[in-house]
């Protein structure tokens, strides 16, 4: 880059670090920016300060929350029983957007990856430890069916089990529309494993 004015290049700089932002994108962004009144403008940069200083994670289950228990673990409607345990803030939001499940959650941000040097001690694990008490009774491994969430569900499953609560995992079928051909031989045998009575 370094074809603008200084500052205007650092502006499309930063817009081009972001994820999925090609140049031409981070140039459209930056001259969107450079077009904004000032109140829209400084309404703009307020928001992202105020959105990094207020959001932390939850006390309880690791979700991103402004407050210090999220809405989830709060509600006096969930089930307490269940914690559905997942990779990332998002993994809850499609959880809850099936409206089928309403037990609790513990968000890991992230999964055991030796060869990223991602440890068990880098996620939350040890937070979802410490929740298991008498009213815990099942333990729903909602991780990513990689490499590294499997890793991660073992891991997790091998330190409950022993506890005396229930692990159980997702079961990831094939793709709703996609053909059972195209099905890698991991989903085809997860689909199996996760099969219902009919
Ligand atoms: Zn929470």
């Amino acid at each position: 880059m370094g074809s603008f004015t200084p500052s205007l290049d650092r502006l499309i700089e930063q817009f081009a670090k972001l994820p999925s932002v090609g140049k031409k994108s981070a140039q459209r962004l930056a001259f969107h920016i450079l077009s904004m009144t000032d109140a829209e403008a400084n309404a703009f940069t307020e928001t992202i300060s105020k959105a990094r200083s207020s959001i932390k994670r939850c006390e309880i289950c690791c979700n991103l929350t402004d407050t210090k228990v999220c809405n989830i673990c709060s509600s006096q409607s969930r089930d307490k029983s269940v914690i559905c345990v997942v990779e990332d803030p998002r993994d809850v939001i499609a959880i809850e957007r099936t409206h089928e499940y309403n037990g609790l959650y513990h968000v890991l941000h992230g999964a055991i990856s030796p060869m990223n040097d991602i440890n068990p001690e880098d996620i939350c694990i040890k937070e979802l430890l410490h929740r298991l008490n008498d009213d815990v009774r099942e333990i729903i491994m909602a991780t990513n069916p990689t490499v590294e969430g499997e890793a991660t569900s073992m891991y997790i499953s091998k330190l409950i089990k022993p506890l005396g609560v229930r692990v159980s995992r997702l079961a990831y079928g094939v793709p709703v529309g996609a053909d059972l051909e195209y099905a890698d031989e991991f989903t085809l045998i997860r689909a199996m494993e996760g099969r219902k009575e009919l």
